[in-house]
C-alpha cells in the first residue's frame, strides 16, 4: 500500500468500487478494504469448477444513460443482451411473468378474475372520495389493487421475502422502489393498462456480462489496481474519530491489525455495522436506534446437474408457503458460459434471517431439501445431481418494518455530524437500491469529494416524512 493514503473506502461491493474507481481516475490515493476473499459483495459471481452463479440472478437495467454507458464501457463491449422470460408458480400452476390477461383469466378462472376486477374498481371509486392512509404494504396494495389481488398474489410472496406479515412491512418500501414490487406491477399490467408509463421491472431485455454479473466488479477492481490497492480478506473493525472527524480505520486480516489514516472515509458496509464500529461509541439512544434496524438475509443453494438444460427461463417465482424456496434461476439461460457443455445448474434462493431454522440448516440438509423441491417442480432426478454449493448471504435486503423511519432518521442525523464520513450504496445507506443506484451513489460521493458536484444529502438519504 502506498504511503499517505488519502481516502479510505470500506466495502468492495459495486458502490465502494465505483467510488474508488472515480477517485483513482482523478489521481487520488485510495485504499479499499473488503472483508470477503473477493470483491463484488451482493453482485459477485461465485465459481465452482466450471460452473458460475450469481447470488440470485442479477440483471443490469437502468433508465440512466450515463450509468448504462459507464457499465458498457467498463465491460469493453463484452456483454450480452438477454431476453427476459419468467414464470410464477401458484396454485399448482405456472403463470407467465409478466402475466398476460388470457393467461391470468384461464389460470384463475372467470369468477376469481371478476372478483379481482370488481375489488379493484371498488378501491378506485373509494379513492375518488378519500386519500387512502397507507402505512403498511398491505394498506398500499389493497388501496391500489383491491383486497382479492392482495390475498391471491401479494400476501404469500411478500411474507416469504420479508419474513413478517404484510401489515408490518412499511409502505415506504413500495413507494421507495416500485420496481421492487415486480410481482404486483406485472399483475396490474396484466389486468389493467398502465398509462404508457414504462415500468423498469417489466423491461423485457437486460444487459448481462458473459461470465456473470461479478465481471463488473472484477473490471472495476482491475482498473483501480492500476493506481491503488484493493485489499480483500481485510475487514474494518474500528473507526476512530474525534469531534466528528474520522482520523483512522483499524483494519484486520488473518495475520494482523493495522491503522490506516486518511482525510476522507467512505463506507458501503452495513449501516448497522458502521455505527457499532465507531470509537468512541455513539450515545446510547443512537445505539438503541441502530439496533432496531434489521436486514433480511439469504441462503443460496446451487445444484449442478448432468443435463444440458432444465428450463428456458430467466427466473421462476415461488410464492406458495408450502414450498420453502422463494425463487430459482438457471444461469445458462443468462449466459451459455455459466456452465460447461452438457451440464447445467439451478440456483435456489431461500429468504431467511441469520440464525433462524433455514440459515442454520446443515448444508447437506439444504441440498437435499432443494433437490426434493426441484424434483416436484421441474421433474429433475436425484441421479442427475453431480454437485452442489451452499452460500449464506448476510444483509441481502434492508428490512423496512413499519416505524423504522423514526430510528433510521435518528441514526442518519447523528452520522451527518461527521465532516469526512460518507455513506453509500444499498447496504451502507439502508436503501432498496439496485446495482445502477449502488454504482451511482459511489460516483456521486467521489464527485462530492472531488468538489465537483455537492450532493443534496437531505434529499438523498432521509426517508419521506422523517
Ligand atoms: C437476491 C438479490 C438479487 C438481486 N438482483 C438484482 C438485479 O437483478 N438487478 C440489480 O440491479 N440489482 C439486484 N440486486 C441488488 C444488488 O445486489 C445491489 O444493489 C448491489 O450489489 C449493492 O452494492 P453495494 O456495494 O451497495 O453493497 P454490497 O454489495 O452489500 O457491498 C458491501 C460490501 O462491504 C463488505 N463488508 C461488509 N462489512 C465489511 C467490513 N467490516 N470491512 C470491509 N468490508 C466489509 C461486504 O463483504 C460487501 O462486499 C439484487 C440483490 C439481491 C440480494
Amino acid at each position: 500500500m502506498k504511503d499517505g493514503t488519502d481516502i479510505v473506502v470500506v466495502g468492495g461491493g459495486l458502490a465502494g468500487l465505483s467510488a474508488s474507481f472515480a477517485l483513482s481516475r482523478a489521481g487520488r490515493r485510495v485504499a479499499v478494504f473488503e472483508g470477503d476473499s473477493e470483491v463484488g459483495g451482493l453482485s459477485k459471481t461465485i465459481r465452482r469448477g466450471d460452473f458460475r452463479f450469481d447470488l440470485g440472478g442479477h440483471r443490469f437495467i437502468t433508465k440512466n444513460e450515463k450509468t448504462e454507458r459507464f457499465v458498457k464501457t467498463l465491460l469493453e463491449g463484452q456483454y450480452l443482451t438477454v431476453p427476459r422470460k419468467s414464470k410464477i408458480y401458484m396454485q399448482n400452476k405456472f403463470f407467465d411473468y409478466p402475466l398476460k390477461p388470457s393467461n391470468a383469466l384461464f389460470g384463475l378462472g372467470i369468477p376469481t378474475t371478476l372478483k379481482v376486477i370488481s375489488d379493484y374498481s371498488k378501491e378506485k371509486i373509494k379513492n375518488l372520495f378519500r386519500t387512502p392512509k397507507n402505512i403498511s404494504l398491505e394498506d398500499w396494495v389493497v388501496s391500489h389493487f383491491g383486497r382479492t389481488m392482495f390475498t391471491i398474489y401479494f400476501k404469500e410472496y411478500s411474507e416469504k421475502v420479508w419474513g413478517i406479515e404484510c401489515s408490518r412491512i412499511s409502505e415506504e418500501w413500495v413507494s421507495q422502489r416500485i420496481s421492487g414490487l415486480s410481482l404486483g406491477v406485472a399483475i396490474k399490467n396484466a389486468f389493467f393498462k398502465f398509462s404508457g408509463q414504462e415500468v423498469n421491472t417489466l423491461v423485457d431485455r437486460f444487459i448481462y456480462p458473459p461470465m456473470g454479473i461479478g465481471q463488473i466488479s472484477d473490471r472495476l477492481k482491475a482498473e483501480i489496481e492500476k493506481e491503488n490497492p484493493v485489499l480483500t480478506n481485510t475487514r474494518a473493525v474500528r473507526i476512530n474519530h474525534k469531534n466528528f472527524l474520522v482520523d483512522s480505520v483499524i483494519a484486520a486480516n488473518c495475520d494482523r491489525r493495522y491503522e490506516v489514516r486518511g482525510s476522507e472515509f467512505v463506507s458501503s458496509i452495513p449501516l448497522t455495522g458502521l455505527v457499532k464500529m465507531l470509537a468512541p461509541p455513539p450515545p446510547d439512544d443512537i445505539l438503541d436506534a441502530v439496533s432496531r434496524l434489521k436486514y433480511r438475509d439469504l441462503v443460496i443453494v446451487t445444484v449442478m446437474l448432468d443435463r444440458e438444460r432444465v428450463t428456458d427461463l430467466t427466473w421462476m417465482y415461488l410464492p406458495e408457503q408450502d414450498m420453502r424456496l422463494g425463487r430459482i434461476h438457471e444461469p445458462k439461460n443468462w449466459s451459455p458460459h455459466m456452465a460447461p457443455e452438457g451440464k447445467t445448474h439451478i440456483v435456489a434462493e431461500y429468504f431467511c434471517f441469520r440464525g433462524d431454522g433455514t440459515w442454520n440448516l446443515p448444508d447437506g440438509r439444504l441440498v437435499s431439501l432443494t433437490v426434493k423441491q426441484l424434483e416436484k417442480l421441474l421433474a429433475i432426478r436425484e441421479s442427475e445431481v453431480i454437485g452442489s454449493c451452499v452460500v449464506r448471504v448476510p444483509g441481502a435486503y434492508p428490512l423496512f418494518e413499519v416505524g423504522y423511519t423514526k430510528h433510521y432518521s435518528r441514526v442518519l442525523r447523528y452520522l451527518r455530524n461527521f465532516r469526512n464520513l460518507h455513506i453509500i450504496g444499498r447496504t451502507g445507506m439502508f436503501k432498496y437500491y439496485n446495482m445502477d443506484r449502488a454504482i451511482e451513489t459511489g460516483i456521486e460521493v467521489a464527485e462530492d469529494i472531488l468538489g465537483k458536484q455537492p450532493r443534496q444529502k437531505e434529499r438523498e438519504t432521509l426517508p419521506a416524512g422523517a
